[in-house]
């Protein structure tokens, strides 16, 4: 799933292509957000927080988009395009200008609000961990809301209500680099080291947004670019145990957490150490 990171360099390319430019073309095929005509006006930015794109349109709204698990937003020259391009199910939005076309593809959410009612609809995300206004007050906030999450430290980490932005890849990288078990109660881990913890996401975050794609490790190469995450099966960089997968948070809202057993401090709850399972396979 694009964390913040990524949203942030799709936010950047949007803001690049579309600010400024009146909207010629609006297509948004998503029931509650096709009745308002936003053709004519011109963008003013596109900007993020978390991972919420936010397009900010002349005369007071906002189209907000998500890209859930796997949506993107892709940007083309009209003239590279046939007019059938874009007659794809999985295209959510489209925007026009004179000189290009951005497609939402497989988005997770599309919704045109009022400019003026964002922080009002966005106001269940904690402190966005590449947020411009960051400081240590906030990051502070932000290590206190995880420490005293009720579930574990790794499902604390995805909960988007303590601390915005941080997705699967983040969360199990970071808990990896701390050498943190993710199932261990977040109430049970020094607050010192989940303060540390937030310090090094928000540095690594910020420099992975120069990067094409998201990289823990330096290395843009596929299958080099992180440590634990989406390297279920593969021995751990670090000491070669074979890395495991097993999902974590509410029932009803499991996630894949990628982790080392012995760097890690064990095996994850209900996992016996055989073979991986169906998770096992998965993952960017
Ligand atoms: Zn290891």
């Amino acid at each position: 799933m694009p964390e913040a990171d990524t949203v942030w360099r799709v936010a950047q390319r949007l803001n690049t292509v579309l600010a400024g430019q009146p909207l010629r073309l609006v297509e948004l095929r998503w029931p509650t957000a096709a009745d308002i005509d936003l053709t004519g006006r011109s963008t003013l930015e596109v900007t993020r927080r978390a991972k919420h794109i936010l397009h900010r349109i002349e005369g007071g709204w906002t189209l907000r988009t998500h890209l859930g698990l796997d949506g993107m937003w892709q940007v083309w020259r009209p003239t590279d395009m046939t007019p059938t391009s874009w007659h794809n199910p999985e295209t959510r939005a489209v925007l026009g200008t004179d000189d290009w076309l951005c497609l939402g593809q497989r988005l997770r959410m599309v919704d045109v609000w009022r400019t003026s009612s964002e922080g009002e609809k966005l106001a269940h995300l904690g402190p966005d961990i590449l947020a411009p206004d960051w400081n240590a007050d906030v990051a502070a906030s932000a290590a206190a809301a995880l420490s005293a999450h009720g579930d574990t430290i790794g499902a604390a980490m995805l909960d988007q209500r303590p601390m915005s932005g941080v997705g699967t890849l983040w969360s199990a990288e970071v808990l990896f680099a701390y050498r943190t078990h993710p199932w261990l109660a977040a109430r049970d881990v020094d607050p010192e080291l989940v303060t540390e913890m937030v310090d090094w996401l928000r540095v690594m975050m910020l420099r992975s947004v120069e990067h094409p794609v998201p990289s823990v490790t330096g290395s843009q190469r596929r299958g080099e670019r992180t440590y634990v995450h989406a390297r279920s099966g593969h021995p751990c960089r670090r000491c070669g145990t074979i890395v495991r997968v097993q999902g974590i948070g509410p029932p009803t809202r499991q996630r894949p957490m990628f982790y080392c057993p012995t760097c890690q401090g064990g095996l994850a709850p209900g996992d016996r150490g055989g073979r991986l399972g169906p998770l096992g396979s998965r993952g960017r």
